[in-house]
């Protein structure tokens, strides 16, 4: 590989920077920084492009050895929701490039994250020449489906990804489902389409033994603790979890297995469980409330990285039960640090958890089906402590960062090779015939 690869990822709203667990913080961000930092350990120059959303940040960080982060101004120095800024990706567009030609940066490949940075990188790749590798990290058709009325996305956002689906040279589907679904709804040719799963970093997710974390958070090791780690919006349908954990308090109470049975909610828009900030908290405290289970469920507020394996490990259960999920990081986090993990059979959940083997997996919207499986656990701690470890196992074999790395590495290099051979025979036919070597002529 050419050391001197340089790849423009486009990342309009979720930056490496950002503070995780907010409404627009998630997976993407931890993506995005992963990603980067294992391309540049191999070798490649990383530049990330971002919207900057505050006067305070530099327009550039040196962020890891090799990735730097380029806030390009585009729009107001301010935060604003993701759904608000597809008015200013022309600006974003030329500011790029305007950064690109000032400091006379020459990329090799643009590689995009999100349906709004990849008409970007679509547009860019066209200006520069250069090929594009896209992922969607969520799709619009998907998000409509299950969101109706409720979706906030701006209206031509559909349109665009199937434009960014047709013009993109690569896409990355994250898992088997949304490469279905980028066929069947986007109508992307199924041969430029590159099965990538996302990973989890194990040295940051691995597992604490029980009883030191649950130390750590103040827990009682005599409880049946059931752990909620993401992002706190509806559709993660946390309100499942706390129907699940009432029908489930109403049944085993009587355990002698047990003296309670508590759920850990952590994430939100502040470190706080302020219901003002993140709404969504309110919701959860009014049903838990209603339900009589308000002391047993525990929100926490967002949290960092580096101190989720406490959470994690502090559960018997680690659960998320989205309505959809286009992968799906926590899951994964959760069987890092050898917890079993329970979760919806959607998106990349149906793929990264094996049912009945490093956990399980249950029909969205079903709190009684949740219910079923949590209590099948609290009967058996013998069968969580033998799904935690094969769960470890499989995310050791199959989602780590170096691999992914790897994975897209190989992919740049077959669409950079592409690239040149496209570039040489263009180059042969525009050649005039007098430039051509002569038959047995010459030196
Ligand atoms: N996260 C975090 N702190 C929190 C809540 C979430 O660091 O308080 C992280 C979590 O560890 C995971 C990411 O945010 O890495 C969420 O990613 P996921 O793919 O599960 O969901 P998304 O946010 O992309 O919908």
């Amino acid at each position: 590989m050419n050391t001197a690869t340089r790849i423009a990822f486009v990342s309009e709203h979720a930056s490496p920077v950002a503070l995780l667990g907010g409404t627009d913080a998630g997976g993407q961000n931890v993506y995005v920084d992963e990603v980067c930092r294992h391309l540049a350990a191999r070798g490649y120059l990383v530049d990330v492009f971002t919207r900057r959303d505050s006067p305070d940040v530099p327009e550039v960080i040196e962020w890891a050895p090799g990735v730097r982060v380029v806030n390009v101004t585009a729009g107001p120095l301010a935060y604003r929701t993701k759904d608000a800024l597809w008015p200013y990706m022309s600006t974003f567009r030329d500011a790029c490039l305007r950064f690109m030609e000032h400091h006379e940066l020459q990329y090799d490949l643009l590689h995009s994250n999100f349906w709004m940075s990849g008409w970007v990188a679509t547009e860019l790749g066209r200006n520069l020449n250069i090929p594009v590798t896209h992922i969607f990290h969520a799709l619009g058709m998907t998000k409509r489906r299950h969101q109706g009325g409720a979706d906030t996305s701006p209206p031509s956002r559909i349109a665009v990804e199937m434009q960014v689906a047709r013009d993109a040279d690569r896409l990355i589907a994250p898992c088997p489902s949304e490469q279905r679904e980028l066929v069947s709804d986007y109508r992307a040719q199924p041969a430029k389409i590159s099965l990538i799963p996302l990973a989890v970093n194990t040295k940051i997710f691995q597992p604490v033994p029980r009883v030191v974390a649950r130390q750590q958070l103040g827990l009682s090791d005599e409880d049946f603790v059931i752990v909620y780690v993401g992002r706190v919006l509806p559709r993660k349908d946390i309100r499942n979890i706390v129907r699940a954990l009432a029908l489930l308090l109403r049944r085993g109470a009587a355990s002698p297995l047990c003296s309670d049975i508590r759920l850990l909610v952590v994430g939100g828009e502040c470190s706080q469980p302020d219901p003002l900030v993140t709404p969504e908290i309110g919701e959860l405290q009014r049903l838990a409330a209603g339900l009589g289970v308000a002391e047993q469920v525990q929100c926490f507020g967002n949290r960092q990285q580096d101190s989720l394996r406490y959470f994690y490990s502090a559960g018997d259960v680690v659960v998320t039960t989205p309505w959809y999920e286009p992968f799906g990081l926590t899951p994964l986090e959760g069987m890092a640090c050898g917890r079993p993990v329970i979760g919806s059979a959607v998106g990349g959940i149906a793929y990264t958890i094996v049912d009945d083997e490093t956990g399980f997996l249950v029909p969205a919207r079903t709190p009684e089906a949740l219910t079923e499986r949590l209590y099948q656990l609290l009967q058996h701690p013998e069968l969580g402590t033998r799904m935690g470890r094969a769960a470890r196992q499989r995310v050791l074999r199959e989602f780590t960062w170096p691999l992914v790395a790897a994975r897209t590495s190989e992919l740049y290099e077959e669409l950079l090779a592409e690239q040149a051979l496209h570039s040489a025979l263009f180059n042969v036919y525009r050649s005039p015939v007098v430039d051509a070597p002569s038959a047995g002529g010459g030196e």
